[in-house]
This record gives C-alpha cells, sequence and structure tokens, in this order.
C-alpha cells in the first residue's frame, strides 16, 4: 500500500519499483516479471488469473495492490460501428474519456493525459471544463489496457496511440514521457515508439525539452491560427508563448529530431478558414519540414463556431499547396457519440449532475 493506506496501482510501477516491492516482500525478482507480462501482456483482469504465480503472492498483490483505472461508466459504439468512446470514472470521482477508431486495418486509440485542463482553448469542450488535475502514469497507461484487453478478445490489438483525449500532455510531462517508456517497453506492452503522437498546444519550454530527448515518438503542435492576434484568440496560450516563439521551438524540434512536425488545425468558418489565414500558414511553414491536418471543427457546448464548409477546406488546402505545404484533411470521427474530447463528460454530468460532485452515480 502508499503511504497514505490507499492501495498501489500497479500500472503505476516500473519493473524496477515493481521488483524492488516484491523483493520487501520476499520474492525473486522473476516473479515481477511475471506479473509484468501479466500486466503488459496479457492484460490480466484480476490477480486470480495469473495462474502461474504462488497463492500466497496473488493473496498479497490482492490485499495491496489494484489493476484499475477505474469504472467504465459509458460506453458508445458509434452508428458505423468504427468507434467507441468510454468514460472513466476514477477512484476519486474525476472523469475521462478514451476513444478506439477502427480505420481498416488500424485501431487507434486516443487517450487523455488530464482531467480538465488548464489551457482554455475557446473550441475544446476539455478546456470549456478548466484543469481538474493530472493522471498519473497507471491511469495513461490504464487506458491502453482496457483497450487491448477488449480488443484481444476479438483477435484484435492497439496499434496506435495519440495522445489527443482530455488534457495537454505536456503540461503532466512527467507522466506522459513516463507512459511513453511504459507503452514501448520490449518487455512489456512493446508498442513501437513511431505508433504513439502526443499532440500539444505549444508550451514552447516544454517542446524544447522534449526535442532534446530526441525520441522517436512524434510530436503534434495545436496551431489553428498563423497570426498572433487570431490564435491568442482561440488558444489563450498564444499570449505567453507567441507564434515566432512556437515556431522557433517547431524548427529546434525538427533540426533536433529530423522529425517533421505535424500541425493541426481546426477548421471554424469564417474565423480560421480564411484566405488570409491560409496566406499566413502557407507563409509560416514553406520550407519547414512539417504537415498540415486539417479537421474541420467539432461543435461543442461552450462555443458558438461552426465547422467549415467542405468547399473552404478544399480552398484552403489549395492555398497551402501553393507553398509547398502539404496536408490531409481529416474526417471527423464518431461524431455522432460525441467523440470530441471532453464531450461525453459534458453529456453524462448533464444527465447526472450530481455525479461531479464525488456523490455515487445513479447507473
Ligand atoms: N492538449 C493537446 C491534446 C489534446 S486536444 C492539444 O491541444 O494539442 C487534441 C486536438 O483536438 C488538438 O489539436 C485540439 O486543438 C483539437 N480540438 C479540441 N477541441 C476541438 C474541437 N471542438 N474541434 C476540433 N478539434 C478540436
Ligand atoms: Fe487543453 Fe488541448 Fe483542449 Fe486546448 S485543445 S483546452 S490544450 S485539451
Amino acid at each position: 500500500m502508499s503511504a497514505n493506506g490507499a492501495k498501489i496501482n500497479l500500472y503505476d510501477l516500473t519493473l524496477d519499483e515493481l521488483t524492488a516491492r516484491l523483493a520487501e516482500w520476499g520474492y525473486p525478482a522473476f516473479r515481477a516479471r511475471q506479473v509484468w507480462e501479466w500486466l503488459y501482456r496479457h492484460y490480466a483482469a484480476d490477480f486470480g488469473a495469473m495462474t502461474n504465480l504462488p497463492g500466497a503472492l496473488r493473496d498479497h498483490l490482492a490485499a495491496e495492490a489494484t489493476l484499475s483505472i477505474g469504472e467504465v461508466v459509458l460506453s458508445q459504439h458509434s452508428s458505423d460501428g468504427q468507434t467507441n468512446k468510454v468514460l472513466f470514472r476514477l477512484p476519486d470521482g474525476q472523469f475521462i474519456e478514451t476513444v478506439l477508431m477502427g480505420y481498416e486495418k488500424r485501431r487507434t486509440l486516443c487517450i487523455s493525459t488530464q482531467a480538465g485542463c488548464a489551457m482554455g482553448c475557446v473550441f475544446c469542450a476539455t478546456g470549456q471544463m478548466g484543469f481538474l488535475r493530472h493522471l498519473t502514469t497507471g491511469e495513461i497507461v490504464g487506458q491502453v489496457i482496457h483497450f487491448a484487453r477488449e480488443l484481444a478478445a476479438g483477435g484484435q490489438y492497439v496499434t496506435n496511440i495519440v495522445m489527443m483525449g482530455m488534457g495537454e500532455p505536456l503540461h503532466n510531462y512527467e507522466h506522459t514521457l513516463a507512459s511513453l517508456d511504459r507503452l514501448t517497453d520490449p518487455t512489456g506492452f512493446n508498442l513501437g515508439a513511431r505508433k504513439i503522437t502526443i499532440s500539444t498546444v505549444g508550451l514552447v519550454p516544454a517542446i524544447r525539452r522534449y526535442a532534446d530527448e530526441e525520441r522517436q515518438t512524434p510530436l503534434a503542435v495545436s496551431l489553428h491560427a498563423a497570426t498572433d492576434e487570431e490564435r491568442s484568440r482561440l488558444l489563450p496560450v498564444n499570449r505567453r508563448w507567441p507564434l515566432r516563439e512556437l515556431m522557433d521551438a517547431c524548427r529546434y524540434y525538427v533540426e533536433k529530431t529530423g522529425r517533421r512536425m505535424t500541425f493541426e488545425w481546426a477548421l471554424i468558418a469564417g474565423e480560421n478558414d480564411t484566405a488570409e489565414q491560409a496566406h499566413k500558414l502557407g507563409e509560416l511553414l514553406r520550407g519547414m519540414l512539417g504537415h498540415v491536418n486539417l479537421i474541420p471543427l467539432n461543435p461543442t457546448a461552450g462555443y458558438g463556431g461552426k465547422p467549415s464548409s467542405p468547399e473552404r477546406v478544399a480552398q484552403f488546402q489549395e492555398v497551402l499547396t501553393q507553398y509547398g505545404v502539404t496536408s490531409t484533411v481529416r474526417v471527423r470521427r464518431g461524431i455522432d457519440i460525441q467523440a470530441g474530447c471532453g464531450q461525453l463528460r459534458d453529456r453524462h454530468l448533464l444527465n447526472n449532475p450530481r455525479t461531479n460532485t464525488g456523490h455515487p452515480a445513479p447507473h
């Protein structure tokens, strides 16, 4: 147990920490490796399933530890069956969302790194709820394990992960990076580092710090506007780190890692989908090793903006092409199940207002 008497989430531990803990209980290192495999290779749902462990160790684990990230409060499938969104309630009553998206051979999981978010981007449902808390490494990794377990039952597995759920991954730097280590560990979950994408709103010092780590895991920056005036209006963080500083950090990342930088751009009708913004963006990225993902806005309750029309999207993309800037239009997935980050929690709390207060939810 932890110092305050709560059970330890085994997904919060590194293999070394697990080994040390089991050693305290008198077990040799190979027992920790066995537990590790149950966690990251078999996604065991309970300690009883860990059949190659001595019964006394299983009992000890059950008494002192958990394998859980929380309770599944809602699980919704989109009408085309390709998207599954789950709302988890964490032990302290916070909610997080995770979305699984199927594309032909890919199974891409969109995971949360915080409950709420401190960055306040005006169009984002998570930003509208404010910052609640950081997730632990175990809570980040646990979302993946939940879906890996479900997919394994059908002979499938998680092929890609995007850190684009609730929260700003680089604001929760330590736990985000620790979860990368956990998910790419060859003795454990063993997902390729390139199969994970971290998306950031543009925390300049953290981008530089991440670049210095020279990791294989790609970074995406949520740009959404190519002038300071427009970007500060949509993303308050731009007032702290304006475009010039952000682009310097992005160029530093590209130089340091040799990797291209992906830029995200949620197209909002009449706001950031204008010819002027497209030309400014072209100028900003011309000659840079970068790529733009254009995503029509997903409307949220707290923001009046509308998604751009397909014609506008095409015009915007055409301008970028003139500057030699490549871009992809992303289809919005799971729109019928509120699959934009933060939206499922909002709807759940609307229907179950008391769950926000830590009272038991009426399910
Ligand atoms: N905090 C990180 C990652 C989570 S948000 C970040 O901001 O990058 C993941 C992506 O979804 C970001 O690009 C974000 O700008 C975008 N996003 C948030 N709300 C959206 C909405 N309503 N419509 C379209 N994209 C949205
Ligand atoms: Fe936070 Fe990202 Fe939403 Fe901005 S878009 S409020 S950084 S989760």
